[in-house]
């Protein structure tokens, strides 16, 4: 069976990069019948957080992303990844060094002088065993991987590069404990795919040289490694690195905004994977048109714009009892049969539900108008306005229609000198819905009222 997993560090909120890697590993086992894991890389004890824990969970689930069985914590797994790097050491395969920052900085120079990556030199890969127990008394020391080698490759298996085969010549020693005894990312991150059983790791090209690294070090241990899918990166708007600069959000931002989760998963499904249905009602929808090999390997770029688009689209599909709840926090006074009405006066006007308070002079005389509606009211001036009352109140069963007419009769106005005061006097914006859906919305009370306010 097919299991794929998404296992973000609980240290920040879900961002963009995030939904990213989440949807494909979901799409990736929803679409093969698998199993997706939910795994919290919880290592990083001063880092990680309990409320990112709730935060991250409850941002999946708003998505509709939903994981199998129980949450996983990768400190659950400490003890395994011990026994790893126990049995790694015991082969000769991980070797303490006891090199100072300084002594690798100036190693750094002396390579960058001769023209040479910037690897470990391999001052304490041959260390017997027991010089190497006595240093460790008193001296401090990290964990290093014995990958780097004269001969031999490490093979990285991938869905769309194929296999892509490291020259253990090009590859470093990798250090996977850190002075202060904790693990770099390297060791429990690959021990745990292995230990959950996970098949297929869908992840950004960024990780390219860590699944080497990794494919090699479950190699040794007698795992086999999970076959990788590694994508192209996700961009800013601007095409730099994604960050809060160049419009990468947090979930919990966008779902504050009031945008609905199937548009960001729309927008984000469909970056570097074009073909996806335009008419999904949720993510899981959107599975059978989900094709790995159709994943860019180059890098694409986040637009706000199209999600919001995406947004719109499905404002604009919603049915009424579906967009009611979501326009509710922006009008909470308004009583339900009203706000039903409302809401169908506007639904095709707004493409965010909080647009809807551009519109709140139609439930309440008193709410202000659009600041560039006033000018238009000004300019038209309390006379017009008198006569437009004037003209209402005269007329039996007035409509919009036959209002215009009589007020253009009384006050010589028409086209927009005409429509447009009349709009903003009763709207309170200078576009919005038909008006004589409007005329009928309100009322007659309540259209004297707003002409009597336009008019003071
Ligand atoms: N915890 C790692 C991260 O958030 C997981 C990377 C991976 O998908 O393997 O970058």
């Amino acid at each position: 069976m097919i299991i794929t997993r998404f296992a973000p560090s609980p240290t920040g909120l879900l961002h963009l990069g995030n939904v990213r890697t989440a949807l494909l590993n979901w799409l990736y086992a929803r679409k093969h019948g698998g199993r997706f894991l939910l795994r919290f890389e919880d290592t990083d004890r001063d880092r990680s957080e309990q409320v990112f824990i709730d935060a991250i969970q409850q941002d999946l689930h708003w998505l509709g992303l939903n994981w199998d069985g129980d949450v996983l914590f990768q400190s659950g797994h400490a003890v395994k990844h011990r026994a790893a790097l126990d049995s790694l050491a015991a082969q000769g395969l991980a070797y303490r060094c006891f090199c100072s920052e300084s002594q690798l900085g100036l190693d750094r120079k002396l390579s960058a002088a001769r023209g040479l990556p910037p690897r470990y030199v391999g001052r304490c890969r041959h260390l017997s065993v027991d010089e190497a127990e006595v240093r460790a008394a008193s001296e401090s020391f990290v964990w290093r991987l014995a990958v780097h080698a004269d001969e031999g490759a490490v093979t990285v298996p991938d869905l769309l590069h194929g296999d892509v085969v490291f020259a253990r010549r090009d590859l470093d020693d990798p250090v996977v404990v850190r002075s202060d005894g904790s693990f770099t990312f390297l060791l429990p991150n690959a021990v745990d795919d292995a230990v959950d059983g996970i098949t297929h790791v869908l992840r950004g090209d960024d990780h390219l040289t860590n699944s080497a690294y990794q494919a090699w070090l479950v190699g040794e241990l007698g795992y086999a490694a999970p076959v990788y899918l590694h994508h192209g990166l996700l961009l800013g708007m601007d095409g730099s690195k994604l960050s809060k600069r160049s419009g990468s959000h947090s979930v919990a931002e966008l779902r504050e905004e009031g945008l609905l989760p199937l548009a960001l998963v729309q927008a984000m499904a469909r970056l570097g994977h074009p073909n996806m249905p335009d008419s999904a009602h949720d993510a899981m929808q959107l599975v059978e048109y989900f094709n790995a090999a159709h994943v860019s390997t180059s890098s694409v770029r986040w637009s706000d714009h199209e999600m919001w688009r995406w947004h719109t689209r499905l404002l604009h599909e919603l049915d009424r009892a579906s967009l009611l709840p979501l326009i509710r926090p922006w009008l909470p006074e308004v009583d339900e049969a009203r706000l039903l009405s409302f809401a169908a006066l506007i639904e095709r006007n707004i493409e965010r539900a909080g647009d809807v308070v551009q519109f709140r002079r139609l439930l309440d005389v008193a709410a202000p108008l659009e600041e560039e509606a006033l000018p238009v009211m000004r300019e038209a001036g309390a006379a017009f306005y008198r006569q437009a009352l004037a003209a209402w109140q005269e007329l039996e069963d007035a409509d919009w229609r036959s209002w215009t007419a009589a007020v253009r009769e009384r006050t010589g106005c028409k086209g927009k000198a005409l429509f447009m005061p009349l709009r903003v006097a009763l709207s309170g914006a200078l576009h919005g819905p038909e008006m004589s859906d409007v005329v009928s919305f309100l009322g007659s009370d309540e259209i004297e009222a707003r002409l009597g306010s336009a008019i003071e």
